[in-house]
């Protein structure tokens, strides 16, 4: 990604995160992180004691942290974009508003009937996002597991609290809880975004709390993957869903990084819908998911850092589909 964001001229900033281990008990948690980020291949991976941490970030409230130097900022729309333009230059065709309808196999070929027009393909690639569980059904996949949205909301930090944060501040995080929880993110072309929270959302692309979809509602609330879910995590569910209402309770959630920052620093930002596969145990699957079948392959779960791997995982499903 970084190789492309140089060859295609996006705006790009390598500027390194922490990931801050607040108390004692998360500093094994952090050395594991460490370890694997070792063995993973990152270079120049170290850890900070409080001294050197806040050397790095100077109102960051923690006990010890992990640099990572490898880590970056960029525009990804201008990503998007590039993309688009070579998917075009050598060839390719892009059609949007083209919503897949159904989806039929006719001697060894595909079928598939969306809103735009009907083509036809040798091989399928589903990866539909918040709707890659519906596509894969219309084209005959059991639905193992079902995307479950979770919208996660935003704040912006005003110009005047800016100097509180210079690059990327992230939590430990705890297996305890199936989400991250909010960080700190300097964006390419200014500003600090602030989140993002987990809310479970009443609609696929639910990015207000307005936003009810009868058909996700439905289709979340009679997956018993979903229930089983909110029993394990009742505190975290009940949290998220306070902050979501209180610009207080989102600040001191923020405040657990950084406790100088207050509810008059913030103003309210946007929001995403995470496409989260849950597994009918009630467990999110962490790790991205795809099924590879003789002419069709699905992506069942690309989460975050989805959008950073997104050149690495299309080199794997080529790979995939060579083979
Ligand atoms: C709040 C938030 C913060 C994130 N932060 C980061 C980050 O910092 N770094 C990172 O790497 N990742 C991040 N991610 C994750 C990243 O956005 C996703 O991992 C990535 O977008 C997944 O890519 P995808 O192509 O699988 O799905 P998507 O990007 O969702 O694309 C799916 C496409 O399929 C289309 N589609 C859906 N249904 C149909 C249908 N029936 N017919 C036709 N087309 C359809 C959609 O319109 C869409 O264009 C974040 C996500 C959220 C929600």
């Amino acid at each position: 990604m970084v190789a492309f964001c140089r060859a295609e001229d996006i705006p790009h900033e390598i500027c390194g995160k922490l990931v801050v281990a607040v108390t004692s008990d998360e500093v094994p948690r952090l050395d594991e992180l460490l370890r694997r980020g070792t063995a993973n291949g990152l270079t120049g991976l170290r850890k900070l004691d409080r001294g050197k941490m806040k050397a790095v970030e100077p109102h960051v409230n923690g006990v010890a942290a992990a640099f990572v130097p490898e880590e970056g900022i960029v525009d990804y729309r201008q990503v998007c974009d590039r993309l688009a333009y070579r998917v075009k230059e050598r060839g390719g065709n892009i059609i949007t508003r083209a919503k897949v309808k159904r989806l039929d196999r006719k001697a060894g070929s595909w079928v598939v009937r969306t809103a735009a027009a009907e083509f036809e393909a040798d091989f399928l690639i589903n990866s539909a996002g918040l709707h890659c569980d519906r596509v894969a059904a219309l084209a005959g996949e059991p639905r193992q597991v079902r995307i479950v949205p979770f919208r996660g909301e935003y704040f912006g930090l005003k110009k005047s609290a800016q100097h509180l944060v210079r690059n990327l501040i992230y939590p430990v995080p705890n297996p305890q809880f199936p989400f991250l929880g909010v960080h700190f993110t300097r964006q390419i072309h200014g500003g600090v975004e602030a989140g993002p929270n987990a809310v479970l959302a009443f609609s696929r692309e639910g990015y207000r709390l307005s936003t009810i979809n009868l058909r996700d509602l439905l289709d979340a609330l009679l997956f018993p993957g979903l229930l089983r879910f909110l029993w394990k995590y009742p505190d975290m569910v009940r949290t998220e869903i306070t902050q979501s209402f209180s610009k207080a309770l989102f600040c001191r959630a923020l405040q657990r990084l950084i406790p100088d920052i207050q509810p008059h620093d913030l103003v309210r930002g946007g929001a995403g819908v995470r496409a989260q596969a849950l597994t009918s145990a009630g467990n999110l699957v962490q790790d991205f998911h795809l099924v590879v079948r003789e002419n069709a392959l699905h992506i069942l779960n690309a989460p975050s850092p989805a959008a950073t791997a997104s050149l690495a995982i299309g080199d794997y499903v080529v790979s995939q589909i060579a083979a």
